[in-house]
């Protein structure tokens, strides 16, 4: 059987999903609502997980040409006293996890979307009706154009059409803080992931190779407050102005205005249901989560290879669509499920404001720092992929 998929929503996971079937030898079409493959000017962290699945889908050493390896992760107090360092060196000396890697996003997009055959992107599509039943799945675009295929894939992010169209109506749940993102250069030549927390605030500083630095933040912020410290630098670098190391400092003093910095609110997405007949969510779609953990993208890529390989299994007649789909959602919905959770608990933590609360939490990440095998253990537990056998048990 030649079967064939529609993908609305050409972002990471999208084209991860292109890539992956286009690989598996099915026929498939990404429906992009953009009219080009832009995206935000910020950094990305590709942890050893999503490198590992790009290892395996051919596009890693694409990444890799324009980042910076992912070698060891630095937490700070507000004063810029360190607290921990997790190293992965020692992981990826062993081999026993793809080394991460730190790049810009709009390069990672562009070797996500180099990495498909020629017209499986469609840009600028404007879908006015989507439908799915027994025998397929039709998209009808504002364009006139008809699409029918066996399966439709909803990656098409946090505020996702495919999933209030097929699962009902689920708005994104706010956690209560914001984050900025932007890049400049990289003048102190920082050359890991670098982060210092403060009360309810964070900032982190992220090398992404070519001399280039993105700094992101988090703070604390009620969900209708506009408060967002875009109106001029001296705002911005004055809502920061607790973290006082000069690594932080020299940061903020390289941006010139706030044009470019992107603010977010920071929200996870709670959907019971992943997969209905021949319709299923990827990514954001499904369970878009805070960034605490840099493993938002990472989960979306994960997602797609296995969703691929359900796919490769109905393709041979080994099962049928909605047992495929079923079967992902079964492989993914624990880890995924983890990661969320422990990426919730790392945003609530460093969201404290309280002076004693943020000092405990300072005293504990720094007693965990320690215990080096613990902390190795640990990485290796999430960050590897495919998961060791009693994560997917
Ligand atoms: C502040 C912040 C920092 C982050 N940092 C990291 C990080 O360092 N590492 C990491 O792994 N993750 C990170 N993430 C998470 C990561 O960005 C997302 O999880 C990831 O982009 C999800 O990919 P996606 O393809 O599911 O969704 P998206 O990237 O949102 O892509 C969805 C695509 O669908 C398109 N679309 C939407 N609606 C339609 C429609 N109706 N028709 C057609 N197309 C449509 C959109 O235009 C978009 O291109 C971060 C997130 C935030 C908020």
């Amino acid at each position: 059987m030649r079967l064939s998929t529609i993908v609305v929503g050409g972002g990471i996971g999208g084209l991860s999903l292109g890539r992956e079937l286009a690989l598996a030898g099915l026929s498939v079409v990404v429906l992009e609502r953009a009219p080009k493959l832009a995206t935000v000017g910020a950094g990305i962290i590709m942890n050893p997980n999503a490198m590992a699945v790009l290892e395996a889908n051919g596009m890693a050493s694409c990444v890799r040409s324009r980042s910076s390896p992912y070698l060891a992760r630095d937490t700070y107090d507000h004063r810029g006293r360190r607290l921990a360092t997790r190293d992965y060196r020692p992981l990826y000396a062993a081999g026993r996890l793809a080394i991460g890697a730190l790049c810009h996003r709009a390069h990672l997009h562009e070797c996500l979307s180099d990495g498909l055959p020629a017209g499986t992107i469609h840009l600028d599509t404007r879908i006015v009706a989507l439908e799915a039943d027994a025998g397929g799945v039709r998209v009808e675009t504002e364009r006139g154009e008809v699409f029918t295929a066996d399966v439709l894939i909803g990656a098409d992010g946090i505020r996702s059409t495919v999933r209030a169209r097929f699962f009902g109506p689920n708005e994104p749940v706010y956690l209560g803080y914001r984050s900025h993102r932007f890049v400049v250069p990289n003048v102190d030549g920082v050359e890991h992931f670098t982060e210092f927390l403060g009360r309810g605030k964070r900032v982190g500083l992220v090398p992404i190779g070519g001399g280039q630095l993105y700094v992101w933040t988090t703070f604390n912020s009620p969900h209708k407050s506009r408060a967002w410290a875009l109106e001029s630098v001296g705002a911005l670098r004055t809502l920061f102005g607790e973290l006082t190391d000069s690594r932080v400092r020299r940061a903020f003093g390289e941006l010139e205005s706030t044009d470019g910095v992107v603010c977010t609110d920071i929200e996870e997405v709670r959907q019971p249901a992943w997969a209905r007949g021949r319709v299923a969510l990827l990514g954001d779609a499904a369970h878009a989560l805070t960034p605490n953990m840099g493993q938002g993208a990472g989960l979306a890529m994960e997602d797609a290879a296995v969703l691929a390989e359900e796919l490769t299994r109905a393709a041979r007649g080994e099962t049928d669509m909605p047992r495929a789909l079923e079967s992902y959602v079964a492989r993914r919905r624990r880890r995924v499920e983890t990661i969320v959770r422990l990426s919730r608990q790392i945003g609530e933590e460093g969201q404290l404001t309280g002076v004693l609360a943020c000092w405990l939490r300072n005293r504990r990440i720094r007693r965990e720092g320690r215990s080096l095998a613990r902390t190795q253990a640990a990485l290796e537990r999430l960050l590897a992929w495919p998961p060791r056998a009693a994560e997917t048990a």
